[in-house]
């Protein structure tokens, strides 16, 4: 029978659950062509109102999966997983994650992606380094995650095509913010990446694309359900972006941030509790450890040996950075002209931070884009970011602001003020306020 995708869309529109077929022959159509843009955008807006089962959002995250290439790195002898972060700021946990799981054994082919809204990319961090290519041709990939045991890439155009192009519909057609949406689109590029095992940091709070802890857990629960659904084995931890996580936000500060905590010369510690907390989830769920706290002592032996950071420079100069990247990090991470302290308009305690605020400093000073064609400037950003709790005054600085002109310096001074209240007593907000183990997903 000719298939009919005005029908799929009409059935979806009225509240019926869609079959797995249907789905799948829908997505096959949009990447063949023969379902149209106009389709497509109405089916995204029929499932942003009506919504998905989670047998649906399987089915959505298989077609978009099997939309392009699958990578099998069956050929290496060890498992093979990543992390996939919701989006935060000073977020730079994946440059430290991935050489830690590597250096405990675990390969980490992680393809990345750049800035979205407020938050950074890690992708457009990789950029900050001289020569480093984010898109190597496939062999090189695969011989940089053999040598390096991680490789930290862009996208390529051959895994998950429908979901490139659903999203770019989806962009701008007022439908981002569906759920099962947004499940199937992060999910069917890790499936496609070829994972035994995924973690999920799912973040909540000013700084999060979902603000409340209830979004939160409901994405963090459709993320696990449908990945676990779809065979992939995937825990997620719910995680706290109510200040920047880092104390710098901001390409090549955050990049200068990851090395010196890999070196051991700086290591914030909220940001050191996510990496490692993230590390032990996978380490338990590849079986590389026992339990999760066995999995625990062995991320921190591998960061604390020096491993890790050995882990990381092989893989940046094996992608094209400088082999001696780490020893001289100044020599190659350009500084901004104007770099000046930026103090509070009074003193007082930081109570709350508008941390969407901070990240579109950072975006206005040029770490961002406005449009998607524009040029990022690695230089500029935020270094030295007070958190909650943190007493400020006339000589203790909100931070330490890095910029490309006075204009941009002066605008960026007045957004990260905005973005920071003083009072007398900060919340006490938990780090990690929920996790969703993967043995905790039912079966679909
Ligand atoms: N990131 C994605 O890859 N897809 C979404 O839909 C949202 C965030």
């Amino acid at each position: 029978m000719t298939f009919l995708p005005q029908e799929v869309i009409s059935r979806k529109r009225d509240g019926h659950a869609l079959t797995a077929e249907e789905i799948a022959t829908f997505i096959a159509g949009f990447t063949k062509g023969t379902v149209s843009h106009a389709q497509a955008a109405a089916f995204a807006m029929a499932v942003y109102f009506q919504d998905m089962t989670m047998p649906e959002r399987v089915a959505l995250t298989l077609a978009m999966r099997d939309s392009g290439d699958v990578l099998d790195w069956s050929d290496l002898d060890g498992p093979v997983a990543d992390k996939h972060s919701t989006g935060g700021v000073g977020d730079n946990v994946s440059l430290m994650l991935a050489p830690i799981l590597a250096a405990m054994g675990i390969f980490v082919p992680m393809i990345s992606g750049r800035g979205l809204g407020h938050t950074g990319g890690t992708l457009d961090k990789f950029d900050a380094i001289p020569g480093y290519q984010t898109q190597p041709d496939n062999a090189l990939f695969r011989q940089v995650v053999r040598q390096a045991g991680c490789a930290i890439i862009g996208q390529t155009a051959d895994l998950a095509p429908a979901d490139k192009a659903l999203y770019a519909i989806r962009d701008v057609t007022g439908t981002v913010e569906s759920i099962a949406l947004i499940t199937a689109s992060i999910l069917s590029k890790k499936l496609a990446a070829g994972l035994g095992a995924l973690v999920l940091d799912v973040k909540t709070g000013s700084g999060a694309f979902m603000p409340t802890l209830d979004r939160s857990r409901e994405l963090a629960r459709s993320l696990v359900e449908v990945a676990n659904g779809a065979g992939l084995k995937t825990g997620a931890l719910i995680t706290d972006m109510n200040e920047p996580l880092a104390s710098a936000a901001g390409n090549g500060l955050e990049m200068r941030n990851a090395v010196n905590f890999l070196t051991g010369r700086h290591q914030d510690p909220r940001l050191k509790e996510v990496t490692l907390s993230l590390c032990a989830v996978l380490a338990e769920m590849t079986g590389v450890a026992g339990t999760v706290e066995a999995g625990r002592l062995l991320a921190e032996a591998a960061l604390n040996s020096g491993r890790a950071t050995e882990r990381f420079a092989v893989m940046v100069h094996a992608l094209g950075g400088p082999g001696d990247f780490l020893d001289n990090m100044d020599a190659y991470l350009a500084a901004a002209p104007i770099i000046r302290d930026v103090f509070a308009e009074g003193d007082g305690t930081i109570t709350e931070i508008d941390t969407r605020g901070v990240g579109m400093a950072v975006v206005a000073l040029g770490g961002g884009r406005i449009m998607p064609t524009d040029a990022i400037d690695h230089r500029v950003g935020f270094d030295r970011l007070a958190g909650l709790g943190a007493t400020i005054d006339a000589q203790r600085p909100i931070a330490r602001l890095h910029a490309a002109d006075a204009a941009s310096a002066d605008d960026a001074e007045r957004r990260i003020r905005a973005a920071y209240r003083l009072g007398s007593a900060a919340p006490e907000n938990p780090l990690i306020p929920d996790s969703v183990p993967f043995a905790s997903s039912q079966e679909i």
